[in-house]
């Protein structure tokens, strides 16, 4: 589903960041990444999830070279069939709980009544039934992550890209969050990786790769 091909990107113009990584997912396949900090997940997930342009390489879906794209066709693509949910969760902080996460599906032409049907279902899944209608500056860190989670879900996109999603999160919260991406893989058949420092975590998953010099490798825990 996902293929990236010898991606390069330069952080400020100078040191590599991703250099000649490659990386294939499959449907269905639920893959770590891990690595110290400022090792490149972000800059990897970001180039992955079409949210920055590197600087050679190509990015498929399914088949299609989204950087030879227009950026109306790109957009259309990610908002499409990719789910991110960022390192820091960038809700919209006029609106609700609820909103944030029926937005993209409103975006995608579902009516605001069977957006919010799905979006309070999520939130549920989350844990966060009872703030459905808080604004996220009324929410704690974890609260706030979790609605950018179920935001991220809410057009079960054929991809999900997390950045350190649970950092903010306490076990068993973190618990619950991994569990809905364990079911967006096996269930949903969706691809989805997965930026964590949380190494507990990486025992779910099928592959676990980490970042050597700009290049995707495979982990091994020593
Ligand atoms: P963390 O675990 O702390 O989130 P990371 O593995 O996600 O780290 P990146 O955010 O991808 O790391 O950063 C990789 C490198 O690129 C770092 O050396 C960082 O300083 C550099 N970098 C990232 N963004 C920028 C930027 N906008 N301008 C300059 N350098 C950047
Ligand atoms: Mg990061």
């Amino acid at each position: 589903l996902l293929g990236i091909k010898r991606v390069y990107k330069t952080a400020a113009g100078e040191l590599n960041v991703l250099s000649d990584a490659d990386l294939k997912l499959q449907a269905g396949e639920l893959v770590g990444l891990i690595g110290p900090s400022g090792s490149g997940k972000s800059t990897l997930l970001h180039t992955a999830g079409l949210l920055e342009r590197p600087e050679a390489g190509a990015v498929l879906l399914d088949g299609i070279d989204c950087l030879k794209l227009d950026d109306k066709a790109r957009t259309a693509m990610r908002r499409s069939k990719i789910g991110f949910v960022y390192q820091f969760h960038h809700l919209l902080p006029e609106f609700n709980a609820a909103d944030n996460v029926a937005m993209p599906l409103m975006i995608a032409g579902v009516s605001r009544k069977a957006a919010r049907e799905t979006a309070l279902e999520l939130l549920a899944e989350m844990g966060l039934d009872h703030r459905a209608d808080h604004q996220p500056g009324q929410m704690s860190g974890g609260e706030q992550q979790r609605v950018a989670i179920a935001r991220a879900l809410a057009n079960t996109p054929r991809l999900v890209i997390a950045d350190e999603p649970t950092g903010n999160l306490d076990p068993a919260t973190t618990a619950r969050v991994f569990a809905t991406f364990i079911k967006m893989a096996r269930e949903e058949g969706a691809s989805v990786l997965v930026a964590t420092h949380n190494h507990a975590l990486t025992t779910h998953m099928d592959r676990v790769l980490t970042l050597e010099d700009g290049k995707l490798v495979p982990y091994e825990p020593e």
